[in-house]
């Protein structure tokens, strides 16, 4: 109860929380609330945070009833899709798997280091005493630590891992997220946090540029804690390592780190099981043909296997690792380029060694037909609709959404009601917000959309033409709001499975007015031709006169040589009648169209 006696409604409020987003949740005027705390001693402005307790006084001086906001607790293990090699190894007898080396990838903003720390470390293996000079950037190296390798992915950036991920054979097993310590939590860096969550991979920062003298280490680890990383020196269970690619400080405890959470993990296979792994690379070069590098995930690849990913088939006539060596075998987490296919694979595809050529060749068919099969089924694009049919038959748990905005002010509303709606307790399922960020839609957002069977929100933004493109391939529906209103309803629907279809006239014929006839006691018709499609009985018309529609309505008779029919195509001549229309003239255009229910916008 509020203290003037009314009912009061409980709302949930975490520990802190801005003016503006109180605001939201209060259903008041960031001024009122402002207002409030002065009068309560306390002087803010609209973006500052307050805590829990300030929060709660002025919410229950409002007319609320605050309790403090329960937590979530992550569940990662419900977003994003198992990789297909990860179920593969489900199957795999338990005894026979073995201690693998750990698959290490690099994400982060770009210019944070990505680059010079894959370099350091390569070279710190031959520093270590690995023969050779090594010269071969094939996607992928090992090197030695403690006498225990470890795979790198060396393809920075997160363009190849979402590419792996969408294609649900993600194959690294801890991701290095590297930061800037004189920049820090970066647009890119949330997006590669994101990334990881969403594949399940767990994360170590790399705090790099410690070196300089504007990094801000401590600064940076207060915003890792607020992307909930909370380092490990506070008491969180992210290791935070400061390092210096340039210097080359901090690579042993960085490589040290790796083994550390490697050793709290399954990194496992099967070295004598079925083999099968992952492209990482691919190229084709005038002298060798297809080159792929391949990370072998289970199994011991051979020299002479006929190795087949996706389309691209081929007995390996030539195998080599990192180093450009000749080699016979490759184990699980052994990164090898090899010779032999016959097209080039994508990076992200799947690969399995089969029989023989043959064997391959009937596997390729059968996946080309599949394909055609499938375009042909799909044509539409995952809608809300769609989702919420998912959501029902229990495929999904929860609608999940990519949102971007145009500026940080509307995102903070949009995220904060669309919470809301989650904690309604109305709903049995929920919203999950996958991943947000400010500026236009794209390519990125797209993968993350389409790897964790999310859609697309632009919030007075749209995609860039990229992100357009692959909305449109891909089939990820973008939808743009300009009022956050509409936006919630049409969350809100979805989740209630309420999501009103809508009419869309979908044209199928067009004919030309060529002469008007009368037609019983006031009535004309028109005769026409028959230029576009065709023109159905129990299709509307309409009727268009330079350009402007002059009526739009229901047939009442379509003859052909007297003849009644049910329609007429194209080169043909027609009677038309409409129901409530016969000012037809010579020349006026009549478009025949059906209305289809369709649920996207
Ligand atoms: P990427 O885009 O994340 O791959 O970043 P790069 O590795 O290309 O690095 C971007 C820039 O930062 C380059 O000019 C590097 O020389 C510089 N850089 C990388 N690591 C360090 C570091 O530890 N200290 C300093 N001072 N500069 C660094």
């Amino acid at each position: 109860m509020s203290e003037n006696g009314q009912d009061s409604k409980i709302i949930e409020l975490p520990i802190s929380i801005t003016v503006r987003e109180l605001a939201v949740v209060l259903e008041a005027s960031p001024i009122d609330v402002i207002k409030n705390l002065m009068a309560n001693g306390v002087m803010a402005n609209i973006n500052q945070e307050i805590d829990y307790d300030t929060a709660a006084i002025v919410s229950a001086e409002m007319g609320f009833e605050p309790i403090p906001e329960q937590v979530e607790e992550e569940k990662p293990e419900e977003i994003g899709e198992i990789p297909l090699w990860r179920q593969k190894l489900a199957e795999e007898d338990l005894e026979e798997l073995a201690q693998r080396a750990p698959v290490i990838t690099m994400l982060g903003h770009v210019d944070h280091g990505k680059t010079s720390l894959l370099d350091v470390i390569r070279h710190t293996s031959v520093a270590s005493g690995e023969a050779g000079g090594i010269t071969q950037h094939i996607g992928a190296y090992q090197t030695v630590h403690d006498g225990r390798a470890i795979t790198f992915l060396d393809t920075p950036g997160h363009a190849a891992f979402t590419a792996m991920r969408a294609r649900g054979a993600q194959g690294a097993d801890i991701v290095i997220l590297v930061v800037a310590a004189d920049a820090g939590v970066m647009p890119q860096t949330k997006e590669a946090i994101s990334h990881a969550r969403a594949a399940q991979v767990p994360m170590i920062v790399a705090l790099n540029k410690i070196d300089k003298d504007n990094a801000v280490p401590e600064q940076v680890k207060q915003q890792l804690a607020e992307e909930g990383l909370v380092p490990d020196d506070w008491d969180g269970d992210t290791i935070v390592v400061p390092l210096s690619a340039t210097e080359k400080e901090g690579i042993e405890d960085i490589l040290e780190a790796i083994l550390l959470v490697a050793d709290d993990m399954d990194i496992l296979a099967n070295p004598q099981g079925e083999v099968f792994g992952t492209v990482i690379e691919a190229k084709v070069s005038k002298r060798q043909g297809v080159m792929a590098t391949l990370l072998v995930q289970n199994g011991t690849l051979k020299k002479g296997d006929t190795v087949l990913a996706n389309l691209s088939y081929g007995r390996i006539k030539a195998m080599f690792d990192f180093r450009g060596q000749s080699i016979e075998e490759a184990g699980p987490s052994v990164p090898v380029s090899v010779m032999g296919l016959n097209e080039v694979p994508k990076a992200g595809d799947a690969f399995e060694v089969v029989e023989n050529d043959k064997e391959a060749r009937r596997i390729v068919e059968e996946r080309e037909l599949a394909a055609e099969r499938k375009v042909a089924e799909e044509k539409g694009t995952l809608t809300l609709e769609q989702l919420f049919a998912r959501v029902q038959t229990g495929e999904v748990q929860e609608l999940r959404l990519v949102i971007k905005a145009d500026v940080q002010g509307s995102l903070e509303p949009i995220v904060a009601s669309l919470e809301n709606l989650k904690s309604d307790g109305e709903q049995e399922i929920g919203v999950k917000i996958i991943h947000t960020g400010i500026g236009r839609v794209t390519e990125n957002d797209i993968m993350l959309a389409l790897t964790s069977g999310a859609i697309v929100i632009g919030f007075n933004i749209g995609p860039d033409n990229i992100a357009k493109r692959m909305a449109e391939t891909e089939g990820i529906s973008i939808r743009k709001y300009k009022i956050i209103y509409h936006l919630i309803e049409d969350i809100q629907k979805a989740l209630r499975g309420m999501l009103e279809p809508v009419k869309k006239k979908i044209l199928i014929g067009r004919a030309e007015v060529l002469a008007v006839f009368p037609s019983g006691k006031y009535d004309q018709v028109a005769g026409c031709r028959i230029q576009k499609g065709e023109v159905r009985r129990n299709a509307q018309i309409r009727v268009m006169r330079d350009e402007t529609m002059v009526y739009e309505g229901d047939i009442s008779s379509l003859k052909h040589h007297k003849e009644d029919v049910t329609e007429v195509r194209t080169g043909f001549e027609c009677g038309i009648g409409l129901r409530d229309f016969s000012d037809f003239e010579v020349g006026d255009n009549l478009e025949s169209f059906v209305i289809e229910e369709v649920t996207e916008f």
